[in-house]
């Protein structure tokens, strides 16, 4: 494995991947590896010839007064894990590389940014959406592995593939969690013990919405309802949306029936969680 910071680097290793048609896969992360991230990794090694997996913490998808300064680093157990899982390339540029004095080009996202986590974090896809089409720019891969726990991300993501004519196809794969149903996460580790005994509580409201919904058809309106006061239940939560949208276009769903993504995100202490669950459909 090599860990590569320079973009002229890295391009040496796609180029002639693409010459001898190698098919490459591309995981971008933000480092500080959990399962969920290797989950991805393990999928793109066992679906392309190259994979390579990006480290880069990206200051434009974080507001001021964010997490970006605290946000958890940790290369040395990455690039051991990385190189564990038969990682090709690790690609962990510095700011200015992605950035260079005088960066002026954004994605636009539209609305699909401002809906859900999108109303309390403005800007954040815009930087997202940005940092993607640079890092598939740069690796040029075949394939790019995402999270289903990061549901509005894949969905804008998967809409600039689309908008953009990208010749890059993604692949949504499912969260993966602790025993407990907690959703694996880098910021996990900003729970306290006791905000962590009570951080289960959200992807348990989700599943009891869900499972209402099938046995008893529950409407969407009182989906809602129902994970705002389970999740008032739990001790130290903040609840900052609970919503049934539609994987296509996030807009509310009104009818029961329909293939729906009943997704939430809560403040517990200095964390922020987000989680979801699908309805009436396998995938995203
Ligand atoms: P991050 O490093 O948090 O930016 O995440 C990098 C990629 O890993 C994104 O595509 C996330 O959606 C995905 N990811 C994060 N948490 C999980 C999880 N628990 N299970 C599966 N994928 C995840």
């Amino acid at each position: 494995m090599k860990n590569i910071k320079k973009i002229k680097d890295l391009r040496v290793y796609v180029r002639a991947a693409a010459m001898s048609r190698e098919r490459i896969g591309l995981v971008p992360t933000m480092g500080c590896f959990h399962e969920g991230h290797l989950s991805l990794i393990r999928k793109s090694a066992e679906e392309n010839d190259i994979t390579i997996v990006s480290i880069f913490v990206n200051p434009a998808q974080f507001a001021g007064g964010e997490d970006f300064s605290r946000y958890p680093r940790d290369m040395e157990t990455d690039e051991a894990l990385a190189r564990e899982e038969g990682v090709d390339y690790l690609f962990s540029p510095l700011e200015d590389e992605m950035y260079p004095p005088g960066y002026g080009t954004f994605v636009e996202v539209g609305e699909l940014g401002r809906k859900l986590c999108g109303k309390s974090r403005p800007g954040h896809f815009r930087g997202v959406a940005t940092v993607v089409l640079k890092l598939v720019n740069i690796c040029g891969p075949d394939a790019l592995y995402l999270g289903q726990k990061d549901a509005q991300q894949a969905v804008i993501l998967r809409k600039m593939i689309n908008d953009f004519n990208m010749d890059v196809e993604a692949r949504i794969l499912p969260a993966v969690r602790e025993e407990d149903g907690l959703a694996m996460s880098s910021r996990n580790r900003y729970l306290s013990p006791a905000e962590r005994a009570s951080a289960p509580a959200l992807y348990t409201a989700l599943c009891e919405a869900k499972q209402a919904v099938l046995e008893e058809g529950l409407a969407p309106v009182e989906i809602t309802r129902q994970i705002r006061e389970s999740l008032s239940r739990a001790e130290g939560m903040d609840i900052d949306y609970a919503e049934v949208v539609s994987p296509a276009d996030l807009e509310p769903v009104r009818d029961a029936g329909r293939p729906a993504l009943i997704a939430a995100a809560v403040k517990l202490g200095g964390a922020r969680l987000i989680d979801n669950v699908l309805l009436n459909c396998e995938e995203l």
